[in-house]
């Protein structure tokens, strides 16, 4: 949730602060602010509701001078969206200013006892009571900035990455990470740049430290950077090269950053192939299954943690490695298993899945997996975020970063790894012919080329989508590897559009939704010629009976269905589990134009933010 800019350095920093927020604005976007120290050093803190346009636009006529600063935009955890809750925060004297990104989970008992010596709040967050606790240890004991922070941090409890300015030291910042993610840039010119993510940074520096849990870095231009812990023993950060161009962040002529991320899922799928599978020789190479091989073709279980639509990503997993690999799986939501008692065994191997690598209930189901003696295998898109970190081995997803808070790239990235793996494992375990192995690694390589055709359903599906702007509830219907993209289809609807949906096993309909059906109500058939195509065909004609209209997903060249739906949205052919990459187009397409039709900003959905990094 949430994001964080910072700079300091020899130029004006407003600007990198601004450009930087609205990189960061799918994160969150309720509030926003900034703070900088000008040259007479003064601390100037300027927060306004809404989005980073709205502070710019408070901002213009304000001094918004000097080198040093750090900005927020918020997702709301604690007090309402106005401006007085808004980062960054004042200590009490006006000295310090802090942004901050997470829960403090102690908040209320910290507080009262402050309250108790005098100190008035100005905002009812959480965050607040972290900086006027550190100005209260710095004033009560006589302590610089940086000691004032180690016993501070030592008194709270929760999640945070944050950054601090210091009115009498303004050429320094102080920032902290505790299960938040925080990125330190490091300029050519000595300056430094910190970030929730590298999106703001790239521009700036291709050299970037990510903050491990505990690290508190001390920022002083010209100065090597220093890390330490809450017991100031020294850290030794880890500078990584970064690869993300300025073209993969902006929206390269489409209107909204998920349109583009939609029609970006073959070349970004191509990418995720690359190097991994061998077109002369039909082969998969996973360097995490070489370097893991026993362990993984000899799990016992695979479990699957993740949420969102990472979830429904799973749950196309599960149905992979069953059918490939005859490994049983379960797919689990993150937030109910690290809360729940799970049983877990030494040979069982958890699979944790999330975009940004961040998801806060991931992580600690990861944590929890890891107690118990489980091997944890990662996957993820943003290069060394803390899933990469925390588990034994993994795979990227490799589709750049993605920026519409709706996820659309990511899920089928997922997808195509947990393909990718299901068939490594498989030809690896031999429960699978090595024709069929062969076969199936070659249909893979053509899924791109056949998203691009279903990418041409875009003008059909803009001309239908007015038809369903109306609509107060919809309903996805799909069977076996449809199912889950019925799910994610119903999922993006009501993400962007705000309209009701809900996906189902086509069958199950008949135990409870079909009641809802009458002429209001849209029906999605995601309907594919597989091995359950009959028994779709049957389940449409229940809807039918009942006054439902239908919309159909089928494949190329299809008539039956073409009789009895009232649309119908043709798709090419693919073997039936792959068939989620090809389906999952039109319904992102769907979801993205009716929404645009409703007149809802896409890419800012009302109360989302992109990656859930509290619980
Ligand atoms: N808990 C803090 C608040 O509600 C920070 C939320 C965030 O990460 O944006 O202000």
């Amino acid at each position: 949730m949430c994001g964080i800019v910072g700079y300091i350095g020899k130029t004006h920093a407003y600007p990198i602060l601004i450009k930087g927020l609205k990189r960061l604005e799918y994160r969150g976007y309720d509030s926003a602010g900034v703070a900088m120290i000008n040259d007479n050093g003064n601390l100037n803190v300027y927060k306004a509701k809404g989005k980073v346009a709205d502070l710019e636009a408070y901002c213009e006529d304000k001094d918004t001078s000097g080198c040093v600063g750090i900005a927020h935009t918020r997702w709301a955890t604690h007090g309402e969206p106005n401006s007085a809750n808004a980062h960054p925060h004042y200590s009490a004297s006006g000295r310090l200013a802090l942004i901050h990104n997470g829960i403090i989970e102690n908040y209320l008992t910290v507080k009262e006892k402050l309250v108790g010596r005098g100190i008035a709040f100005k905002s009812v967050t959480d965050s607040e009571v972290l900086i006027q606790l550190i100005e209260y240890i710095m004033q009560s004991n006589n302590l610089e900035l940086l000691e004032a922070v180690q016993v501070a941090l030592h008194q709270v409890i929760g999640a945070y990455a944050i950054a601090i300015l210091d009115r009498e030291h303004p050429d320094t910042i102080i920032c902290a990470r505790q299960s938040s993610p925080l990125v330190v840039g490091l300029g050519s010119d000595g300056a430094y740049y910190i970030a929730s993510d590298a999106s703001p940074i790239a521009e700036y520096t291709d050299k970037v430290v990510y903050l491990n849990d505990g690290d508190i870095a001390v920022l002083q231009p010209g100065h090597d950077l220093r890390v330490v812990n809450m017991d100031n023993e020294t850290q030794h950060p880890n500078v990584k090269q970064i690869d993300v161009t300025l073209g993969q962040l902006e929206k390269g002529g489409y209107p909204y950053f998920m349109l583009k991320e939609i029609f970006e899922q073959p070349s970004c799928l191509r990418d995720c192939m690359r190097g991994r599978i061998s077109v002369e020789g039909y082969h998969i190479t996973l360097s995490a299954v070489i370097d893991y091989r026993d362990k993984l073709i000899n799990a016992r279980r695979i479990i699957i943690v993740a949420c969102g639509t990472s979830w429904h990503a799973g749950l196309i997993g599960k149905q992979l490695f069953e059918s490939l690999c005859r490994t049983p799986v379960e797919v689990e939501y993150a937030s109910e298993f690290r809360y729940r008692d799970p049983v877990l065994y030494p040979d069982d191997v958890v699979v944790a899945i999330s975009q940004s690598g961040e998801t806060a209930d991931t992580l600690a189901a990861i944590e929890l997996a890891r107690k118990a003696g489980a091997f944890v295998f990662g996957i993820c898109n943003a290069i060394g975020a803390s899933i990469p970190r925390l588990t034994q081995t993994g795979v990227y997803i490799h589709v750049g970063p993605e920026i519409g808070v709706a996820s659309t790239k990511a899920f089928t990235g997922q997808v195509i790894v947990l393909s990718m793996l299901a068939l490594c494992l498989a030809n690896e375990r031999h429960t699978i012919s090595d024709e069929k192995y062969k076969e199936m690694v070659a249909e893979l390589i053509r899924i791109p080329e056949k998203m691009e055709k279903a990418l041409k359903t875009n003008e059909q599906i803009e001309r239908l989508a007015p038809i369903f702007t109306y609509a107060k509830n919809c309903l996805y219907l799909g069977r076996g590897y449809n199912y889950p993209v019925a799910l994610e289809g119903a999922l993006k609807l009501k993400e962007i559009s705000y309209i009701h949906a809900e996906g189902y096993p086509a069958a199950e309909m008949k135990h409870g939704p079909i009641a809802l059906i009458d002429s209001e109500m849209p029906v999605f058939v995601i309907a594919t010629r597989d091995k359950l195509y009959e028994k779709v065909i049957s389940n449409i004609q229940e809807v039918r009976a009942r006054g439902g209209r239908v919309t159909a997903l089928v494949t190329e060249g299809d008539e039956q269905i073409r009789k009895f739906a009232d649309h119908v949205i043709e798709l090419p052919d693919t073997i039936e589990c792959f068939q989620p990459l090809i389906a999952s187009i039109p319904l992102q397409l769907l979801a993205y134009h009716i929404a645009v039709c409703k007149g809802k900003d896409v890419d800012r959905p009302r109360n989302l933010a992109k990656s859930v990094t509290v619980e």
